[in-house]
């Protein structure tokens, strides 16, 4: 298995970056000129979803969805995206139907106009997406964490990871609200509203949304700016009216879930000031939580103000050891 940081990284080092007035690899989206915001990436069959439990219409909308968080990460709204999509030959109307149709409700919902892309017969689906935007003040990088920084996360984590875990009938637990979970899963909400409202309003050093799992992603974060962090993982935001009763027999299962379950497509945020979330829930209809604070170095997680180890409950760990 090839690892996806060297690799990147040996991208990076053999193909030199030629124009120094751009911000290229490293963050969520490059950053051009103007303000401007250049992101794609892709869903593959197999990989990230099974055709044949999913609806492609759904994952149409979903592969929109996922770079525009890519965008608002950056501080960001979308504006044209490219299609690049790999179909297969067992696919009818109707599926093609649906995928079209997905797109077009995202795009209509997020102002985007397809300008372009490929389409090409292939062994397995894919669903690629590369979309351009515009930041609404300034591009909030990954890298601009600052010591004494507080940490706060949007919504609730750990759902989508739910969600999965219900298309692989691997989850535990009858959840009270399954359907919740599954939304969750296919349809991610990306968070440029609270972006918008935040450019006027809270001063912001970094950014990045949540693909790989919060704990992954902070460490990302993190790392990109040179610093260390505290995390209350008990503190993290969950779905507990969704969960249900089950929440109360096995609450360690679902703090687990918010730390390592991929997908939630929220945001993390690093800011040197104390958010007024009742103002910004009342603004944005989303919930902005604390969950720790950003150090010097070292990584220290706390589960009811009990130190863990970093490397025994954060999920891909390793990845970052071995850099
Ligand atoms: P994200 O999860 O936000 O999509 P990643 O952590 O996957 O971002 O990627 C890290 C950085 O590496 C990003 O800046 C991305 O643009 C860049 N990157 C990933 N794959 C490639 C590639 N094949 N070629 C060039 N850059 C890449
Ligand atoms: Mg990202």
């Amino acid at each position: 298995m090839i690892n996806e940081f060297r690799f990147i990284k040996n991208i990076q080092e053999r193909v030199r970056q030629q124009d120094q007035s751009v911000t290229g690899i490293g963050d969520d989206c490059a950053v051009l000129s103007h303000g401007r915001l250049w992101c794609t990436d892709v869903m593959t069959e197999g990989s990230h979803f099974i055709l044949e439990k999913a609806d492609l219409g759904d994952l149409a909308y979903k592969s929109m969805m996922i770079n525009i968080s890519d965008i608002a990460a950056m501080g960001g709204y979308p504006e044209y995206a490219l299609l690049t999509l790999g179909l297969t030959p067992q696919l009818g109307q109707r599926e093609t139907d649906a995928l079209i149709e997905g797109y077009r409700a995202a795009c209509e919902e997020y102002g985007i106009d397809i300008l372009g892309g490929d389409t090409v017969a292939a062994g397995h689906v894919f669903l690629s997406v590369s979309l351009l935007g515009s930041v609404f003040r300034h591009p909030v990088l990954r890298s601009g964490a600052r010591s004494g920084d507080f940490i706060y996360v949007s919504g609730t984590l750990g759902d989508s990871g739910l969600g999965l875990s219900l298309v692989l009938e691997d989850c535990p637990y009858d959840l009270s609200n399954p359907e919740y979970f599954l939304e969750r899963h296919y349809s991610p909400t990306p968070r440029v509203e609270l972006m918008r409202y935040l450019a006027d309003n809270a001063r912001l050093h970094a950014c990045i949304d949540i693909s790989d799992g919060l704990g992954d992603d902070l460490i990302k974060l993190a790392q990109a700016s040179g610093k260390g962090f505290f995390l209350e993982w008990d503190q993290l935001p969950l779905a507990v009216d969704e969960i249900g009763a089950v929440f109360g027999r096995d609450k360690e299962y679902f703090y687990r879930k918010a730390l390592n379950g991929g997908e939630d497509f929220e945001l993390i945020l690093c800011t040197p000031e104390i958010l007024d979330v009742q103002r910004i829930h009342d603004a944005t209809g989303v919930r902005v939580t604390p969950i720790g604070r950003i150090r010097d170095e070292g990584y220290e997680i706390c589960y009811h103000n009990v130190s863990q180890d970093p490397a025994a409950v954060i999920k891909k760990y390793q990845h970052f050891d071995q850099e």
